[in-house]
């Protein structure tokens, strides 16, 4: 607990970004769902287990067996998160001048392909960029303008093809099944390899089942199978669907590309059957796996997000619609016409949040996506300027939540009194784990 006196001080301090408060100065922690999940019992038990043999350990076959039940891909390199993952794929299948097209992006997914000299481009469906849209699978990717792009970039220029499920910086929107096969039909065409951006699988098959036809009688395990079954690899955060607070994995079907990764994974990360990690590591993210597919797990999982955007919803916030699998929302250009998106109008509510409840938010907008032209100190914006309140798996109650939606009341009534920042500081790329902001002078 803090009061608003020391609040406003820590903030300050931390130059108006909640990346650099110290975690015990703030009560409810919504920065990430990422790593912030509490492990099981069993998870526990498993890392009691965990082989630390330098090679071949026994942790690693574990992990192995658990990811072939469930992805079925034919190489598996451990990686100590996702972004390594990223890494190892891109500095192997990319080359400059490339484009790797993707529903959307996430921030460390574009940063990776951008730092190999590629370029990023985000196709979501048009719902998909309008906040208030619904749509089942708001997540989809725009097959028509995937296609449109090969045909413009040429199919030789087009490494891979990314699916981010869920649709992280869109809105924590699912992708439907059909969605990865029209894709897949797409890449079969030009002989393009898709790989997965895996990292919410679980919550995106238990949005399949809800919302598809065909699906509702089939259990999570078997409809990821299903959909990996469309893809030649992935990129896997296990910090998020693998209920661990560190790890990943690459993974896929093609032996060459395998084995270069390898050595890379050699060069950076550790011996191919470790990959950065402990054997514990391994065998919690083993137990993690299995854990996130249960069905009363998923099913109270959706529904507790989907409650914080219900609440939200009906103090009359304008959020992301409909609710998301891992977070919600808030559309910060709506909730703020007063503030614009040069003015960082997601940052002024993040930090606004802190000083009223103690709660931490993340902005997905300008101060993530945006860039500021060393010249003319331009700032090109994002399409959407987002507050993401993310929540962390099996950490918060009920009574939790609704102290957060109690203090977004509060500041929803007095929205009007809110500031815009600029920033004052910076680091690309990555830039908002680090910036530091100002309050703006007037406007
Ligand atoms: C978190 C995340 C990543 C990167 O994973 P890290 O473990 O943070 O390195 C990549 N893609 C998506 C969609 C993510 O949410």
């Amino acid at each position: 607990m803090t009061t608003r006196d020391e609040r406003e001080g820590y903030l300050e301090a931390a130059g108006y970004n909640a990346f650099l408060l110290r975690a015990e100065h703030v009560l409810i922690d919504l920065l990430t769902d990422s790593g912030t999940g509490a492990m099981s019992a069993n998870q526990w038990a498993a890392i009691m287990r965990g082989d630390e043999s330098y090679a071949g350990a026994r942790s690693y076959y574990n992990l192995v067996s658990v990811i072939d039940g469930i992805f079925g891909f034919k190489y598996v390199l451990p990686t100590h998160q996702g972004r390594a993952a990223e890494r190892i794929l891109f500095s192997i299948a990319c080359k400059p001048g490339d484009v790797v097209p993707n529903n959307t992006h996430f921030d460390t997914t574009r940063a990776n392909v951008e730092f190999v000299g590629a370029q990023a481009v985000d196709l979501p469906i048009p719902e998909g960029r309008s906040p208030g849209a619904r749509h089942p699978f708001k997540g989809n990717m725009d097959t028509a303008a995937l296609e449109a792009l090969i045909e413009e970039t040429g199919a030789e220029r087009v490494p891979l093809v990314m699916l981010t499920i869920t649709n992280n910086s869109g809105g924590g929107q699912p992708v439907s099944m059909q969605n990865v096969r029209d894709v897949r039909a797409i890449c079969n065409r030009y002989k393009i390899p898709l790989y997965i951006d895996a990292c919410r699988f679980a919550e995106n098959c238990w949005f399949i089942r809800e919302r598809e036809e065909g699906y509702a009688d089939k259990t999570p395990r078997e409809i990821a199978r299903e959909l990996f079954s469309h893809a030649d690899g992935c990129t896997m955060s296990a910090k998020k669907d693998g209920l661990v607070n560190i790890g990943g994995f690459l993974a896929g079907n093609d032996e060459l590309l395998a084995r270069q990764e390898s050595r890379l994974l050699i060069l950076t990360e550790g011996f191919p059957t470790y990959g950065g990690l402990a054997g514990r590591d391994l065998e919690a993210m083993a137990v993690g796996l299995e854990e996130v597919l249960s069905e009363d797990y998923l099913r109270y999982r959706i529904a507790s997000t989907a409650y914080l955007g219900e609440r939200l919803t009906e103090i009359g916030v304008p959020i992301v619609q409909p609710p998301g699998g891992h977070a919600i929302y808030i559309d910060a250009k709506e909730l703020l016409p007063h503030i614009p998106p040069k003015a960082f109008p997601g940052q002024a509510l993040v930090a606004e949040l802190y000083l009223e409840g103690g709660i931490r938010a993340v902005e997905i907008g300008t101060a993530m996506f945006g860039s500021t032209d060393a010249e003319t100190g331009e700032e090109t914006v994002a399409a959407m300027e987002l507050v993401r309140l993310a929540i962390p798996r099996r950490v918060y109650t009920q009574s939790h939540i609704d102290y957060v939606s109690e203090i977004v009341e509060d500041v929803f009534a007095n929205r009007s009194r809110i500031r815009g920042l600029k920033m004052a500081w910076q680091a690309p790329p990555l830039r908002h784990f680090t910036a530091r902001f100002e309050p703006a002078v007037s406007e």
